[in-house]
């Protein structure tokens, strides 16, 4: 199925990287979020991330203003009505995502295909809260959006062929690669990242190390990018949190347990680099 018409719900860090990335490829993108505030911030940062890559020549400042036309945002889900495709990247909270689906099986065509960037729910739960559960796929980006080459697409045990195809295809059209993966929690990449990711801050609550020098010892040691405290402040520190909850809660294994650190800094608003504050300081 051809598409040519994208919707995007949710603003935040992944919703704005999806819609920039969807828009600069040529698909006219509409973006949505829950207040007015969250979208207008959310676009001004699209707008920078455009800048950004015009200064860097990775685009022209022509294809900066032709993706600008092409992105669209609204408060009113009702607007997704003629959209090929709709990536939800909303709050990881299953009720809330299949919420999102149940509105959105009323308001798009038949022919549209869901999907959710979700990076660990049970995307057959959110199928099976429309009534076109074969349309529904999991695709899932990874952070920041433009940069990162991989989708993981989520084939659920009623994804029909034909929408896990035109879901492959579409990313390929993002210049993406894609990998395939069942419906289980995690899918690939997060069952093996979560347990090294909660582990480092087990070992920081235990004072085995510093956070600078748990950090070092595998940029260092293993050549990895960034180390995985700050990777976790870089996905998010409450993300993180709904992540290991929902793994925990379909395992119970204690590698997939939040470590009561994890929880106290998103009580107290250490969310990492979206809130300036996480392990390490970004203000
Ligand atoms: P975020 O907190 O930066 O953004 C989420 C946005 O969704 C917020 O702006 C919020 O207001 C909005 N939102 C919440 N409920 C909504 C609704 N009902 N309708 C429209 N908008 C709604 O979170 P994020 O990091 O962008 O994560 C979004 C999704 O992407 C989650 O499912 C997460 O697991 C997944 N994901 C995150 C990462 C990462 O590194 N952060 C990577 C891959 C996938």
């Amino acid at each position: 199925m051809e598409i040519k018409i994208v919707g995007v719900i949710g603003c935040g860090q992944m919703g704005r990287g999806i819609a920039e990335v969807c828009a600069r490829h040529g698909y006219q993108t509409t973006v949505t979020d829950v207040s007015q505030e969250l979208l207008d911030s959310g676009i001004q940062l699209i707008d920078r991330s455009l800048t950004v890559a015009a200064k860097r020549g990775k685009m022209t400042e022509q294809d900066k203003d032709t993706t600008l036309s092409r992105l669209h945002h609204t408060l009113n889900i009702g607007d997704f009505g003629d959209c090929d495709l709709v990536i939800e990247a909303a709050v990881e909270n299953l009720e809330e995502k299949k919420k999102v689906f149940a509105k959105l099986d009323e308001v798009c065509p038949s022919h549209t295909v869901l999907a959710s960037n979700t990076s660990c729910l049970s995307v057959l739960d959110m199928a099976m809260s429309t009534k076109r559960p074969d349309h529904v796929i999991g695709m899932h980006f990874f952070n920041p959006v433009p940069v990162m080459k991989l989708v993981e697409i989520v084939k659920t045990i009623v994804s029909s062929d034909e929408t896990v195809n035109t879901g492959r295809s579409f990313a390929e059209t993002l210049e993406k690669t894609v990998i395939l993966a069942q419906d289980s929690p995690g899918f690939i990449v997060n069952r093996l990242l979560m347990p090294y990711l909660l582990g480092a801050v087990r070992m920081l609550e235990a004072g085995v190390a510093s956070k600078e020098d748990i950090d070092q010892g595998m940029v260092l040691g293993c050549n990895h990018p960034m180390g995985p405290l700050t990777l976790l402040d870089y996905i998010g520190l409450d993300t993180s949190y709904f992540i290991a909850c929902a793994m925990y809660e379909e395992f119970k294994d204690p590698l997939y347990a939040p470590p009561i650190l994890v929880k106290k800094m998103v009580a107290a608003g250490h969310l990492g680099r979206k809130s300036g504050k996480g392990f390490f300081d970004y203000k």
